[in-house]
């Protein structure tokens, strides 16, 4: 049998550093294999997919736009790709597609090891921004027993639809009740696309924010976003999203390459350094 290969399936995907946490691991762990790039459209989603098993391929990572055509394909989904309707983790076994969401699994162990006790004593979380990142964050901190997890955004109706993945937990609100939440908030997350370079700032008061909190970013370019730095000034913990890219890969290359890899200091060196490298 032929080395596995696995890719990231975007569009663009250029800008996706899996490769380079893949082949990383690779390497390291002495693995016959590759991890690459895959440019494709959404129109040609559906044939490159179901084409896996003819071009040797174990599985892939789905980054946007496909991660809801991605979970419209599998025959069989994990617990939370069938709660958010999207996949980010594709393999095969046998001639079945199996699909996973690990981004939730890659937010929680990342705030569990960069910021032990997070979870502070009330469990209550503060999470701003209803896009798909969001969801994936919300129904992790309900399924972690979170006491409440506030969604604001822009955009109400999001927000509330967002917010029910949280079950009893999960509330909603308009960016303007920020103040409302805040004040009794354990951990604030910072879910938008706000602080993106290339982006405006996420522009909002923390000044309410508890000192015993922690704040965190989905954003990882750049690793110090406005939102943590502000955040960082007034005493509160601050984690970066880089974290949370490093650890949803781990399921993806266990199940694609045969043996489950550590998210280690070197390996988040490395991306730092491609990070910052990037022009
Ligand atoms: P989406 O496009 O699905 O959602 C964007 C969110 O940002 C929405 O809530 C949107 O509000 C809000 N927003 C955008 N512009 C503004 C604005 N000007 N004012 C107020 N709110 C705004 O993006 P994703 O959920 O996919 O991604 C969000 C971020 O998370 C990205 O930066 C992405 O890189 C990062 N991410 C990180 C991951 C990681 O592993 N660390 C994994 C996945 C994503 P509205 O609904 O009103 O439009």
């Amino acid at each position: 049998m032929s080395a596995p290969r696995a890719c990231v399936l975007g569009w663009p995907v250029r800008q996706s550093r899996s490769p380079l946490i893949h082949g990383h691991w690779l390497k390291t762990l002495g693995r016959p294999g590759s991890y690459e790039h895959a440019e494709v459209p959404p129109e040609a989603f559906e044939a490159f997919v179901r084409g896996f098993a003819d071009n040797g391929f174990a599985g892939g990572n789905v980054t946007a736009p496909h991660k809801e055509a991605a979970f419209a394909l599998v025959d069989e989904a994990d617990a939370e790709a069938g709660a958010l309707r999207a996949a980010n983790t594709l393999w095969l076994e046998g001639n079945r597609l199996h699909g996973a969401n690990t981004d939730g699994f890659g937010f929680l162990t990342n705030l569990d090891e960069a910021a032990p006790g997070w979870e502070g004593e009330r469990k209550v979380a503060v999470v701003i921004g209803a896009g798909g990142a969001a969801r994936a964050v919300v129904h992790a901190l309900g399924r972690r027993g979170f006491e409440r997890v506030a969604v604001l955004n822009r955009t109400r109706d999001k927000a509330e639809a967002v917010a029910a993945l949280a079950g009893r937990a999960g509330w909603a609100a308009g960016l303007d009740e920020l103040w409302r939440v805040l004040p009794s908030a354990d951990l604030v997350v910072n879910a938008t696309s706000l602080g993106m370079a290339g982006k405006g700032a996420l522009d909002l008061p923390l000044g309410e924010l508890p000192e015993r909190a922690v704040a965190t970013d989905l954003i990882y370019v750049p690793l110090e976003t406005p939102f943590l730095a502000d955040a960082r000034t007034r005493g509160v913990r601050a984690v970066d999203g880089l974290g949370m890219l490093l650890h949803q890969a781990v399921p993806g290359f266990e199940r694609w390459f045969g043996v489950r890899p550590v998210v280690t200091r070197e390996l988040r060196d490395l991306v730092v350094a491609d990070i910052v490298g990037a022009p």
